[in-house]
């Protein structure tokens, strides 16, 4: 049965503000993966590891990928869901999101300091994860707030529509603790249930990005992390703090804007995972200058996002030319750009990244970065039935993945008629 999705929004996010009831899978709003099969037909399948096939039909049952046949004939339009002309993949994955950032009731950057109800945050939250969801990103990393506890439990038992939420749940940026308090703050988060270590190893943008961390503090945190057996990602913005993060070990780096060709080879020597951004966040501060303005960002806070954007294209460029560099795709979606994260998708080809290897690097290998490839990130048998389609062919015109027409995670249809 085609589910009305506001309507399970809005009875989901009743269950939100009920607080502390907790609700077992079978009475959530949202019903979970069935044992029902549910086949899909289409013109074109992209199976997340570069490989295309044609007139496919994918069964999935119980939330998993039971088989995945190609040049089906007639057998095709007995699909559940017949979607023509359309292109399969698998659900897009985006390494660095904080869908806690929102746009609160007197039109500013929600903060802890502004007069939002709990309500109200929740809702703002809810939101940003469906629109999130309906652009086609079935999981997200965030990077991280701890009321990403509550997203992700709601999520996981089918009480909001949203993609699934990896959390850091925190960010650690203070540079006066010392190496043990260091390590001791990334038990706690590790104790709380965070999925992954997020720290600052550099300043931001606008302050020039210099490394703030010492290297010993660096080693601290991102040795730990390994200790504990969590990832470590880490904001980095100048080349020194990329060349300090990647020789201490960390697991995966973000921005990067400065890095040279000397940081993108380290990087590659040393297997650190580059989540570079090249335009959308940058460009949705820039859009909404009159938010953002209201919210305490400055001229030069513009003019530096402003200047950013050709930088980050001319490093990107430099990644994609280093050899082994594993790059994956994050955008940095903050306020405003839930729900547009395929737009950096754009902006990355634009650069020079082939099509195809940009729908690699938001699928199967984002999965495995994140340490989910075993079960997430392509479209075949044995996997989680996290699977979208797009209008037209995104391997030929990457613009396709902005025309989201199905949406599936989980086995469980969010979006796509019968
Ligand atoms: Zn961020």
């Amino acid at each position: 049965m085609r589910r009305s999705l506001p309507a399970a929004l809005g009875v989901a996010i009743l269950a939100v503000c009920a607080g502390h009831t907790r609700l077992d899978a079978q009475d959530s709003p949202i019903a979970g993966p069935g044992t029902a099969p549910i086949t899909l037909h289409a013109a074109t399948l992209i199976d997340g590891r570069g490989k295309v096939t044609h007139d496919v039909l994918v069964s999935v049952r119980a939330g998993k990928i039971e088989r995945v046949e190609a040049g089906v004939g007639a057998r095709g339009r007995g699909a559940t869901y017949d979607l023509g002309s359309a292109t399969l993949l698998p659900g897009l994955i985006d390494a660095h999101v904080h869908p806690g950032w929102y746009i609160n009731s007197q039109g500013a950057l929600h903060s802890g300091r502004d007069t939002d109800t709990p309500a109200q945050s929740a809702l703002a939250r809810a939101g940003n994860m469906y629109a999130t969801l309906m652009a086609g990103f079935t999981t997200i990393q965030s990077v991280g707030g701890m009321e990403d506890l509550d997203l992700r439990d709601a999520v996981n038992r089918w009480q909001i529509p949203g993609p699934r939420v990896l959390t850091s749940l925190g960010q650690i940026n203070n540079k006066n603790l010392s190496v043990d308090s260091l390590r001791s703050v990334v038990r706690a988060y590790k104790a709380q249930g965070a999925d992954v270590i997020k720290l600052f190893a550099s300043a931001g943008l606008g302050a020039g990005g210099a490394q703030t961390f010492s290297d010993e503090q660096l080693a601290a945190i991102c040795g730990e992390a390994k200790t504990v057996g969590s990832r470590s990602v880490v904001h980095a913005i100048s080349a020194g703090s990329v060349r300090a993060a990647t020789l201490a070990g960390c697991t995966e780096i973000e921005h990067g804007t400065f890095a040279t060709d000397a940081e993108l080879k380290l990087m590659a020597e040393h297997g650190t995972i580059f989540d570079p951004q090249v335009c959308l966040v940058f460009q949705n501060y820039i859009d909404h200058r009159d938010v953002y303005g209201r919210s305490g960002y400055t001229e030069a806070s513009f003019t530096s996002l402003a200047n950013a954007i050709p930088t980050a294209t001319e490093m990107f460029k430099h990644a994609l030319a280093t050899p082994k560099l594993q790059i994956i795709f994050g955008t940095d979606a903050v306020a405003l750009a839930h729900g547009r994260n395929a737009d950096e998708l754009l902006c990355r080809v634009k650069a020079g990244r082939k099509p195809m290897d940009a729908v690699t690097s938001a699928t199967s290998l984002a999965a495995k970065a994140l340490g989910l490839g075993d079960h997430l990130g392509v479209v075949a048998a044995g996997f989680d039935a996290d699977i979208i389609a797009v209008r037209g062919d995104p391997a030929a015109s990457i613009e396709a993945v902005r025309n989201v027409v199905f949406v599936m995670r989980g086995g469980v249809v969010f979006a796509g008629k019968h």
